[in-house]
C-alpha cells in the first residue's frame, strides 16, 4: 500500500508535469493554442472546418451573406484541390482564409517531416488562389508539444475553439443554435463545419446571428479579434 507521503510527493510531481514547470518553452501548451480571446468586448468568431464541400459551402457561403458575418474557413488542402471557385468565393465575399492542413489526417501522430509535408501542399493550393493562412487548426483538434512547435515555427497561430456545437453530428439546426446561445461569451471561437452534408450549421447560424446581435455582440474573424496584422510576424 502506498503511503500518504508518496502520494503527497506522487501529486507533487505530477502537478509540475500538468503546470509544465521546466526550461522549455512550450511546455505549457496553453500559451501558445488559442481557444478563445481574453476580452471583455462583445465580439464573436465563427470558424468553420473541413471545406470546402461541393453542398455544406454554398449553403454556408448563403447564410454568411444573408446575416452580414465573416467568418474564418479552417480549409482542407485536399478539398480546397477539389473545388477552387469555392474557395475563391469564400475570398471575394471577405472571409478569412485559415489553415486545417491537407490530409484531415492526425498531425499529432506525424514526423515534422510529415506535417511540413502538410502545411507545404496546403499552403502552395492556397497561394495559387491567392490566399496566406495565418492560423492552422490542427485535424480532429488533435496536438502535442511537437505538432504545436512545428507550427510556430512555420509562423502560424494555432487556433482551437470554446464553443463546440458538434455540428459534425448532424443534429438539427435548433440543436445547434441552442449550444451556441449555452455557451457563448465575450471572445469565444465557435466551430462550426461545412465538410458534409447534410448538416444544419448554416441554418443554426441563421437562428443565432440576430440573437446575438440584438445582445451586443459583433461578429469578427479570427485574426480581427486577436489582434494578428496582415503583416507576416
Ligand atoms: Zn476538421
Amino acid at each position: 500500500m502506498r503511503s500518504a507521503r508518496t502520494i503527497f510527493f506522487g501529486s507533487l510531481v505530477m502537478m509540475a508535469v500538468l503546470l509544465g514547470i521546466g526550461a522549455n518553452r512550450y511546455a505549457s501548451l496553453d500559451e501558445v493554442v488559442i481557444s478563445r480571446a481574453e476580452t471583455t468586448e462583445k465580439v464573436v468568431a465563427v470558424t468553420i472546418d473541413d471545406g470546402p464541400h461541393d453542398k455544406a459551402t454554398p449553403h454556408m457561403l448563403d447564410a454568411l451573406r444573408e446575416t452580414g458575418i465573416k467568418a474564418t474557413f479552417f480549409i482542407l488542402g485536399k478539398s480546397a484541390e477539389e473545388y477552387p471557385d469555392l474557395v475563391r468565393q469564400a475570398i471575394a465575399d471577405g472571409h478569412e482564409i485559415a489553415t486545417h492542413g491537407y490530409s484531415h489526417r492526425n498531425m499529432a501522430r506525424m514526423s515534422r517531416a510529415e506535417c511540413e509535408e502538410e502545411w507545404e501542399k496546403a499552403e502552395r493550393i492556397l497561394a495559387e488562389l491567392g490566399a496566406q493562412a495565418k492560423l492552422f487548426r490542427p485535424p480532429g483538434g488533435a496536438y502535442g508539444e511537437a505538432l504545436v512547435k512545428g507550427a510556430k515555427e512555420r509562423g502560424y497561430h494555432v487556433i482551437l475553439w470554446d464553443v463546440d456545437t458538434r455540428d459534425w453530428q448532424v443534429p438539427s439546426a435548433d440543436t445547434i443554435a441552442e449550444r451556441i446561445l449555452a455557451d457563448v461569451r465575450a471572445g469565444s471561437i465557435i466551430l462550426l463545419h461545412d465538410g458534409q452534408y447534410p448538416i444544419h450549421s448554416a441554418d443554426a447560424l441563421r437562428k443565432v446571428a440576430s440573437r446575438l446581435k440584438a445582445e451586443g455582440y459583433s461578429f469578427v474573424t479570427v485574426s480581427e479579434m486577436l489582434g494578428i496584422s496582415g503583416e507576416a510576424e
